[in-house]
């Protein structure tokens, strides 16, 4: 039977990423092809971010491209997955009437059984049942991500902290851990296909089997990758700051294969407004977890997330904001404008801020970080590192491209290195965003 193809755009964060990639893996065993241009596909389909309101409005627009091709073809299926998907329902079936099928967060899996279905009848669907407890990757094939040197692996989902601002326990649902021996099978799966890098993924980490029947926790969990043979580097994200143990914190000087990298969500450096926000930790504590994270791992890189313009914020807080970000000089952030999001407790607070003020506010903070991310870079000119090859520099098709340790971006000239292969190399030049490397001696 001839191949049909499809067309995947993915919105949003590295669980989307690793969701789209379980997408790829259902409909390529059902005798699908994924295509680069949607004006060849038999199938569209989105996978959604909703987490803020400008990826939401990318969604809108992207799906206004696709009705002509729909007009033409009308044979064409749209799907919309994802987190969106999960908030929206039914109403993105009114809203977008050219739409065949919704599938939230916890229903992507069964994109296959929706589409046998309609090759029999076309009818409409909106599945967005977020079963509390269950692992939506329960019962489906090892993942694979054949050529690849790293790849993500989801750990949990959803979340139970309720941040004020955050959409993703409405849209993601209640915490739930997936089984070691799941993850540990699917690793060793990808180690098996060359992969050499794994980021272990969920929402909050940190509280990786606390709220289910896993006998094991996170930092169990990471001795058990570290003995997997061909993988190489584990890292993690993301991290929520009160519960990042100290037990973890000390795993970073023990477990050799931990890379030296922690993206820790800041959010703001006003202690009244991490209240507001539901943080459940002071500006005291995060800076002592820190310091300790820099004792135990003196050359960690320490990414993080900052919100400008949260309600309320005024300009003290503001400034306590960039003082945090000044002394704790992270090697680079994620700073965005505050925006209300359904359901969410911050969308009802009457004090908004301005968004000329929340506009003004990301900029001051954006220059200010940039010359440290600059700064901080430029510590490694001149230095020996170790980086493994992913592939292809987009800048320069003749150069490699790769990540050290520190999770850094380092391109290189290596035409003949193979992805996969971990490499030593002398930085020669740092740049805002990335490092040149040059290649001083093959590493095993
Ligand atoms: S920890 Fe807070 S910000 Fe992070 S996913 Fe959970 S509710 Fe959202």
């Amino acid at each position: 039977m001839a191949a049909k193809h499809f067309y995947l755009q993915t919105f949003g964060c590295q669980m989307n990423v690793y969701d789209s990639q379980r997408i790829v893996q259902l409909l390529t065993a059902r005798n699908y092809q994924q295509i680069a241009d949607p004006a060849h596909a038999d199938l569209i389909l989105v996978n959604t971010c909703s987490v803020r309101e400008k990826p939401e409005k990318k969604v809108y627009s992207a799906l206004g491209r696709f009705r002509s091709l729909k007009e033409k073809n009308p044979a064409l299926m749209i799907g919309v997955t994802g987190c969106m998907a999960q908030q929206e329902g039914e109403r993105l079936l009114e809203r977008v009437p050219f739409l065949d099928f919704v599938l939230g967060t916890k229903e992507f899996c069964r994109i296959p059984e929706i589409l046998d279905a309609m090759e029999v009848s076309r009818f409409r669907e909106s599945a967005t049942d977020l079963r509390v407890g269950v692992d939506p990757y329960a019962g489906l094939p090892l993942f694979s991500s054949p050529g690849k040197a790293a790849a993500f692996v989801s750990i949990m989902q959803g979340c139970d902290n309720f941040c004020s601002y955050c959409i993703v326990p409405y849209v993601r649902g209640r915490e739930v851990s997936r089984p070691s021996r799941d993850i540990l099978d699917e690793i060793r799966s990808l180690s098996d296909q060359g992969v050499r890098e794994v980021t272990l993924l969920g929402q909050n980490v940190n509280s990786y089997g606390n709220r289910s029947s896993e006998e094991i926790g996170f930092v169990e969990l990471l001795e058990a990758v570290q003995k997997i043979p061909g993988i190489a580097r584990i890292r993690f994200t993301t991290s929520h700051p009160k519960d990042l143990s100290w037990r973890l914190i000390q795993a970073f000087g023990q477990l050799s294969k931990l890379c030296e990298h922690i993206h820790l969500p800041l959010q703001s450096g006003s202690d009244r407004i991490l209240k507001r926000m539901n943080r459940a930790y002071t500006c005291s504590e995060y800076r002592e977890k820190i310091s300790e994270l820099r004792r135990v791992s003196p050359e960690i890189s320490i990414t993080t997330d900052i919100i400008v313009g949260f309600p309320g914020e005024d300009e003290a807080d503001f400034q306590a904001t960039l003082e945090m970000v000044k002394k704790i000089e992270f090697d680079e952030f994620f700073s965005f404008r505050y925006s209300d999001r359904p359901h969410t407790q911050a969308s009802l607070f009457p004090d908004k801020v301005p968004e000329e003020t929340k506009r003004g506010r990301l900029n001051e903070l954006q220059t200010l970080q940039k010359d440290i991310t600059l700064r901080k870079n430029k510590t490694w000119e001149g230095r020996e590192v170790e980086v493994l090859v992913e592939g292809q520099s987009k800048a320069r098709v003749e150069e490699k491209t790769g990540r050290t340790r520190t999770n850094r971006t380092v391109n290189f000239p290596g035409a003949s290195l193979r992805v996969g292969e971990l490499v030593k190399l002398r930085i020669e030049e740092a740049l805002p965003h990335s490092l040149r490397g040059d290649l001083e001696e093959m590493g095993k």
